[in-house]
């Protein structure tokens, strides 16, 4: 082990998520555009790189992976990747690999996954209405995502569904969804829209519905409690009385949640983003290929890390999106 990951405003980096594809098997109309143009493979990290480079992570004291895209589970041979960084479960050095799906692929990879070492698994999904989720999916289908949740439950992950708030599309369905998530023993989190994707500005700005508004409506009908604790991510916390169902708000929009920000994110092609919203990044794809050893990839990691900016600029206050970013979340990773 080498000395911990500290940025300059003494926050310790012990998360790590990767995006292991640009690939997706959907077309998310807030994430992707109908045609997309994908990355040449020579561009790619190989999963042996992948897992070079997050092995030289965990040796630097990452404590938690999480695998995400694109589509994690459309990269082809993927289970060879999350075998490998099993092997950093078994040793101790990491606490917890964990992945985010769309769902679609789930039913063929959840056994695996389980005995791979991963307990939980974040599942997107926005709506649970066959027709709405095939508009705003444009590809998928949702029954392949249930089969997919049903194959994870059987498993033994315990699931997390994270849906976007869409103003006009899901509104409707708070209430269905938070019950069925109840019925199904699964946690849910609330996502605000964030400035990316392929949708103008304006109709970003009308899909918005900030979860403040949402919190209301909720009120409505549950007793709601803040909850303090911290998952040491952008999550907040509310407790249904009614039900004992914790909910969870990630609102990048209206709080800002930089000052406990413990994570960086590796793209697929081995760029590393120091935070979500700032376009900064450092490659580490050149030092890895440059030598067989990992010193020069120590030396990046480490320098990139000393550039982690304080936090983000994404504001709809004034409504117009500010610190808008061009990247698609496909390609940082959501
Ligand atoms: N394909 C996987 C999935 O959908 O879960 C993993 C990658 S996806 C980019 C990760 C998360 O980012 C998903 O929960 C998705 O809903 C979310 N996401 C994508 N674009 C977003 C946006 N513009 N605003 C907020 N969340 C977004
Ligand atoms: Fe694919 Fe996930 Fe983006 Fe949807 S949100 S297009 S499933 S990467």
């Amino acid at each position: 082990m080498t000395a911990p990951l500290i940025d300059p405003f003494q926050r310790t980096i012990d998360y790590l998520r990767v995006s292991v594809t640009d690939r997706c098997d959907f077309r998310c109309v807030y994430c992707m555009s109908e045609d997309m143009t994908f990355l040449p493979k020579k561009d790619l990290l190989t999963l042996e790189e992948l897992d070079r480079m997050c092995s030289t992570f965990v040796r630097m004291g990452v404590k938690k992976l999480r695998i995400t895209g694109g589509e994690p589970l459309v990269r082809r041979n993927i289970m060879t990747f999350f075998k490998a960084m099993g092997r950093h479960l078994d040793s101790g050095d990491l606490q917890e690999l964990t992945l985010t799906t769309n769902g679609s692929q789930l039913h063929r990879f959840a056994d695996e996954l389980y005995a791979c070492g991963v307990r939980r698994v974040n599942i997107s999904l926005d709506t649970l209405d066959e027709k709405k989720f095939a508009d705003i999916t444009r590809w998928g289908r949702l029954e392949n995502v249930i089969r997919g949740i049903d194959a994870a439950q059987k498993a033994g992950l315990r699931v997390k569904i994270n849906a976007v708030a869409l103003k006009g599309f899901n509104e409707d369905e708070l209430l269905t969804i938070i019950k069925w998530c109840e019925e199904r023993d699964m946690d849910l989190t609330w996502i605000e829209v964030m400035p990316m994707g392929d949708l103008g500005n304006e109709d970003r700005l009308d899909q918005y519905w900030s979860l403040e508004d949402m919190r209301k409506t909720l009120r409505e009908t549950f007793t709601l409690t803040e909850l303090t604790e911290r998952t040491g991510g952008p999550a907040r916390y509310v407790r249904l009385e009614e039900t004992g169902q914790k909910i969870g708000f990630i609102t990048p929009l209206t709080h800002n949640f930089c000052e406990s920000c413990n994570r960086v994110r590796l793209t697929c092609t081995g760029e590393l983003y120091m935070c979500l919203g700032q376009e900064d990044m450092a490659d580490l794809r050149a030092p890895l290929r440059e030598s067989e050893g990992d010193a020069l990839l120590e030396d990046a990691i480490r320098n990139a890390i000393s550039h982690k900016p304080k936090g983000h600029d994404f504001d709809y206050s004034r409504q117009t999106v500010d610190g808008q970013m061009t990247r698609h979340m496909s390609h940082t990773g959501g």
